[in-house]
């Protein structure tokens, strides 16, 4: 049957597009998650009449379809857990329009984050949702998990740049929802329900982004407190002195110890707290912006503030958070970022939290965060040959996000739910939410050929 699957497609949209050999399966098999599964075809399709056609086909066969960007996912959201066609984006990979009078970029799912931004920049545009995968995830993929970053705090997140979408639904029919304008109340906003949706709803193939003005310059600075508490309180302050900066990361002393032995950022590594603070705009206004952080944290009792005077010295200091994972993988083979949210102010109490997890197994559970969205990544690292580590592995994810829970919080803030949280989904949406979630599912895909068993 498949070969006669793969057979109809090829004959469809050409034969080079389509592969059943065993060496592409594999490679298809695993994301950024712990989890693996082969497809059973690959089709690297190269337009949106591509996608028609394998859906028309997928779903008169009733075969599951996972369509999939760069494979960044941390919960297995594009791992095929029952066979089917995994639908490789990256062909589309073109952006078609970056229109300089409304500020808006249209563009391929396959583009890479990272090279939209870049192109964009070049013309005095901003596109500030920043994924740390972003050099490598695609704009599709974040579409499709409603990515986010430490520019959340002040510009949001994907969600809040999307202001239209083209998307091939389960049977091949074309839906095109929002467009080039800005405001739009008609209707359910179909765009936003789009948003986050992992695959399960349909397949995009054309995005419209909403661009800002780049801002005109930046400055950083490293601010290092003797507890998470003082740390908190000065998140909080400079948001009350009204600066909203463009970053605002907590990196917990575990965090800076590893990530100093990887490299040197320049971190302490007896300090129980660092933050990362980036304030951005124009000339003047960051100048004033710097002296109004500098002075909050110290009278939150900031043990030292070092400010970068050169771009060299910024790159230094954001280096060490963004080698921050791999920093943790030199020391331990698995790393397992996880990803809870709770109200801001509840940040340094979730991260005490995690480390009276961490105490209680007796593993190792560096934690970042964005301190300024109460978004935390404790990385449960293991060497899943030692039998005692990886049977905790479940235990301590359940405790943390059933803190996370407790304190009014979310699942996941930002990497999406995949197959890794779906038990966890569960437990946070109501038995009425659920069933809501599963009617739209099934007036979107009536079948559940669509990236199958995933999201919620
Ligand atoms: C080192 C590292 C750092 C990361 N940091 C962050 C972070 O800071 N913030 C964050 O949000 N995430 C982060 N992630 C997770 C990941 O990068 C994001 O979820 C990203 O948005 C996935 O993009 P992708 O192109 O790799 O998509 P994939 O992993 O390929 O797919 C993700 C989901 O999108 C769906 N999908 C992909 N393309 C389409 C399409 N065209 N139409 C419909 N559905 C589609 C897939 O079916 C799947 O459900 C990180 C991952 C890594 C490895």
């Amino acid at each position: 049957m498949i070969d006669n699957l793969a057979k109809e497609i090829a004959a469809r949209i050409g034969k080079s597009k389509v592969t059943t050999a065993p060496e592409d399966l594999v490679c298809y098999s695993y994301d950024c998650s712990m989890y693996s599964g082969k497809p059973d075809i690959v089709v690297r399709v190269e337009s949106k009449t591509d996608v028609i056609h394998v859906l028309k086909i997928a779903s008169q066969k009733q075969v599951p379809v996972i369509a999939r960007g760069a494979a960044t996912s941390n919960c297995g959201a594009v791992i095929p857990t029952n066979g089917g066609i995994i639908l490789d984006m990256l062909g589309m990979s073109k952006i078609i329009e970056i229109d300089m009078d409304n500020f808006i970029a249209v563009c391929e799912p396959g583009v890479i984050t990272a090279h939209l931004q870049a192109e964009v920049e070049k013309r005095g545009l901003f596109y500030p949702p920043d994924p740390q995968g972003l050099s490598m995830s695609t704009i599709g993929g974040n579409v499709a998990t409603g990515a986010g970053g430490p520019r959340a705090i002040k510009y949001g997140t994907t969600r809040d740049y999307i202001l239209g979408l083209e998307t091939v639904l389960a049977d091949g029919e074309v839906l095109k929802t929002g467009g080039k304008v800005v405001k739009d109340v008609s209707g359910y906003n179909l765009t936003q329900l789009l948003i986050g949706s992992e695959g399960t709803l349909g397949v995009f193939t054309e995005i419209i982004l909403k661009l800002i003005p780049l801002p005109e310059t930046k400055r950083t600075l490293l601010c290092i407190f003797n507890t998470l508490e003082d740390a908190s309180v000065a998140v909080t302050e400079i948001l009350h002195h009204k600066v909203i900066p463009s970053m605002m990361e907590l990196l917990d002393k575990t965090s800076t110890q590893l990530i100093q032995m990887y490299m040197d950022a320049g971190y302490p590594t007896d300090a129980e707290a660092i933050l990362l603070i980036e304030v951005d705009g124009s000339n003047e206004d960051v100048e004033d912006q710097v002296v109004i952080v500098k002075k909050v944290c110290e009278s939150c009792k900031a043990r030292s503030i070092k400010i970068a005077r050169t771009k060299e010295e910024e790159e230094a200091i954001w280096a060490g958070r963004k080698a921050g994972f791999a920093a943790l993988s030199a020391y331990k083979p698995v790393v397992i970022p996880e990803d809870a949210t709770v109200p801001r102010n509840l940040l340094p109490e979730m991260m005490r939290k995690v480390q009276d997890i961490a105490k209680k197994y007796d593993v190792l559970l560096p934690t970042f965060g964005h301190a300024g969205d109460g978004n935390v990544h404790p990385h449960i690292c293991i060497n899943p040959r030692h039998a005692d580590e990886l049977d905790k592995v479940n235990k301590i994810k359940e405790e943390i996000y059933r803190e996370a829970l407790n304190l009014g919080g979310t699942i996941t803030g930002e990497h999406g739910v995949g197959i890794v949280k779906k038990e966890l989904a569960k437990k946070q949406h109501s038995k009425r939410s659920l069933t809501i979630m599963t009617a739209i599912k099934k007036a979107f895909d009536p079948n559940n050929i669509l990236n199958p068993g995933k999201a919620f």
